[in-house]
């Protein structure tokens, strides 16, 4: 039993801290006291009870433990065989075809495997997007998985191979959501499934079902090719947009429909890497910040990138001042100044995760908060110091090897850059056994054959300073 086992207050002293607070203070050479489950107390040179635990977080970051609200935490199990998918090849992968070998067991592989991943990156809450769940077996195991590493998780349960208004009307659906969702503050729970834009809304029943059960619901809306303004508008007219719905990329719609979600309340969950690689759309934010919708960061699936916040923030803010470059050059204009900064990402990988999850006791380090905390400190690491602008290290300059210190619920999880009680070489032979299984079912061609996507042509344009050697051509010229 280690130390952290034994239920004792943790003050982590002398840290600079961000508390995300609503006037964004940085507050150097402070402590942070966690008490229970609970933060007690954020100060300078903070009294302490006996008996407390103390971490030194000097040339250190404390901030809130970040939030992803939206990750297959099942496709982890076959972390990078997709780097180089385009959404398409994803579709065709984890929809039409293989993703149906997944068993309930490989589910609890990818699963245990992500949110060991999340923990030991900071990233303390993830909602698992879980839309493999064939069987309410594998839902179950989805859930054990969950819930045997100490994180905090939103089960949001779909099932793709089957219409939505069909699995959530099946009793052992029900009869699961009886067993499972019991109210346990580390489980939280939605429904995940997405409106395609059929004028009929076959999905209307399903909507209802969220309603019956007082959960909220998050689907993948304004995706290049998947789904569109038309969803939107049957979501809205239906009377289903609400301040809990969370809407997934929503990178190809109209203004019309950001109207519409900025007047219902709900948030967007902004998925950089993912849309700009995979080709859901161009990363919004810079058309969303317009609207004034609530953004929260997420990272998608780890089948093509790690699951850390670090990159979704790096990444967000370099899509969206791209973008601004890009609009302004159009006109033959110059950004003269940045519109999105450090400060409003680290907000969204935090704050906003807690928003768009309706958890304002998470997302911020005030005394009565929740305590989910992450101190990010790497003395062995050049990159630790000078330690000038704390969001802007944060975003730009940290990464999950600087993760240094997890709580989670008022528990240590990671401490010294080690995860605390978390048995990773049985995850290691879990997701080895899943691997196995995938690859022998498949066959070694087509497993080869998934991970090496067809290359496409490409011509190399004529350049006419090759048709002729240049010297000679000059000296003919003349
Ligand atoms: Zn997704």
């Amino acid at each position: 039993m280690t130390e952290f086992e034994t239920g004792r207050p943790v003050v982590l002293r002398g840290g600079t801290v961000l508390p995300m607070d609503d006037s964004r203070s940085v507050l150097p050479g402070a402590d942070v006291l966690v008490d229970g489950d609970r933060i007690a107390a954020v100060g300078p040179e903070l009294a302490v009870p006996d008996g407390t635990i103390e971490i030194d977080a000097a040339d250190g970051i404390v901030m809130p433990g970040m939030i992803d609200t939206h990750r297959h935490m099942w496709q982890t199990a076959m972390r990078g065989y997709g780097a180089d998918w385009t959404l398409t090849q994803y579709f065709v992968w984890y929809y039409l075809e293989h993703g149906k070998l997944f068993r309930p067991e490989d589910v609890h592989a990818g699963n245990t495997l992500a949110a060991i991943e999340a923990i030991d990156a900071g990233v303390t809450t993830v909602v698992d997007w879980s839309h493999g769940l064939r069987t309410v077996d594998h839902a179950d195991a989805a859930v054990d998985a969950l819930q045997a590493v100490p994180g905090r998780f939103v089960l949001a349960y779909g099932n793709i191979q089957a219409p939505p208004a069909e699995w959530t009307a099946a009793p052992e659906f029900r009869d699961f959501v009886t067993r499972r969702i019991t109210g346990d503050d580390m489980l939280g729970f939605q429904l995940a499934f997405d409106v395609l834009g059929d004028p009929s809304f076959p999905e209307k029943p399903a909507f209802e079902a969220a309603r019956d059960l007082g959960v909220a619901v998050t689907t993948h809306a304004g995706v290049w090719g998947a789904t569109s303004d038309e969803g939107i508008r049957l979501m809205y007219e239906h009377g289903f947009m609400t301040p809990g719905t969370v809407y997934v990329h929503a990178a190809t719609l109209e203004a019309d429909s950001y109207h519409r979600i900025a007047a219902t309340g709900g948030s967007i969950s902004v998925s950089t890497e993912s849309e700009q690689s995979a080709g859901q759309g161009y990363p919004p934010t810079w058309a969303i910040r317009l609207h004034g919708i609530p953004v929260s960061l997420s990272m998608d699936t780890s089948v093509w990138w790690s699951g850390d916040l670090f990159s979704a923030m790096r990444a967000t803010l370099g899509a969206d001042r791209s973008r601004a470059h890009l609009e302004a050059h159009a006109k033959g204009e110059t950004v003269t100044h940045c519109a999105l900064r450090a400060d409003q990402v680290v907000e969204w990988a935090t704050r906003g995760g807690a928003h768009a999850l309706g958890r304002d006791d998470l997302g911020s380090l005030e005394p009565g908060k929740k305590a989910d905390l992450v101190l990010i400190k790497n003395d062995r690491s050049p990159v630790s110091f000078p330690l000038l602008n704390p969001y802007g290290h944060v975003a730009f300059q940290a990464q999950r090897g600087d993760v240094h210190t997890v709580i989670v619920n008022g528990r240590v999880v990671k401490h010294e850059h080690e995860l605390v009680g978390v048995d990773l070489a049985a995850a290691r032979r879990q997701v080895e056994s899943t691997v196995e299984y995938l690859r022998s079912t498949m066959g070694e061609e087509t497993w080869l054959k998934g991970m090496n996507p067809d290359i496409p042509e490409t011509k190399i344009l004529d350049n006419p300073y090759t048709y002729t050697d240049y010297r000679s051509s000059a000296t003919r010229d003349r």
